[in-house]
């Protein structure tokens, strides 16, 4: 039975799952029990050509994302991080990965949120990543639409100073892949002095907007 202390402390330390907006009795979790259940069972790798996902765009993802990107749930990062490892690592092993490069976040992006998401799940699940600057503050992706406009506000955005990719695989990594342009964008930018063998995305959630 519980006691009256162990009441209060539920009142008082309990947090609305993510995904369906039910109190859950504890500060460390975001997601119900439920809604992970579902989640683990709807995260199977999933591809089109080089780029790996785990989720279609859908309502369930975006509001997890949007959580953990824009209403300061970063440890979400450990829940999300719980679904993506081991498909993840498994990709990572099979086609060799030399090295992970996650999408860099704007200054402003980083003033306003405080961590780069990508980077936040990778130290959760130890994987070594090296970095590309961002020197470009672009507006939020989210907020254009159109395609055009997307590629002219990401376009020069990226600086690799620091990355040989020569001979090497390589695995670039982003939260959300809408059109792909961010990612066509980080892929001249290293091949513009390199040349990798192979280069891989992998994104937690692939739109349905998404064309080769
Ligand atoms: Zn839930």
């Amino acid at each position: 039975m519980k006691n009256l202390s162990q009441s209060f402390r539920s009142l008082f330390f309990s947090t609305k799952c993510s995904v369906c907006g039910k109190y859950i009795e504890t500060t460390t979790q975001y997601i119900c029990h439920e809604c992970f259940k579902v989640l683990r069972r709807k995260s199977e790798i999933k591809n089109i050509d080089n780029y790996y996902f785990l989720y279609y765009y859908d309502e369930d993802i975006k509001k997890i994302i949007t959580d953990y990107k824009l209403k300061n749930r970063k440890g979400l990062s450990k829940e999300i991080s719980i679904l993506i490892k081991k498909p993840l690592k498994e990709l990572i092993r099979e086609k060799r990965i030399n090295i992970v490069i996650p999408v860099p976040i704007s200054r402003n992006r980083m003033k306003e949120r405080g961590f780069n998401q990508v980077e936040e799940i990778l130290k959760e699940l130890r994987i070594g990543y090296k970095t590309i600057d961002r020197v470009k503050d672009t507006e939020h992706m989210y907020s254009i639409l159109e395609e055009k406009k997307r590629e002219e506000n990401i376009k020069k955005a990226f600086r690799n100073n620091w990355v040989n990719a020569n001979e090497k695989n390589i695995l670039i990594i982003d939260d959300i892949v809408t059109t792909g342009s961010t990612i066509k964008e980080v892929v001249n930018e290293i091949r513009k002095k390199n040349f990798p063998k192979e280069i891989y995305v992998f994104s937690i959630a692939m739109s349905k907007f998404f064309k080769k």
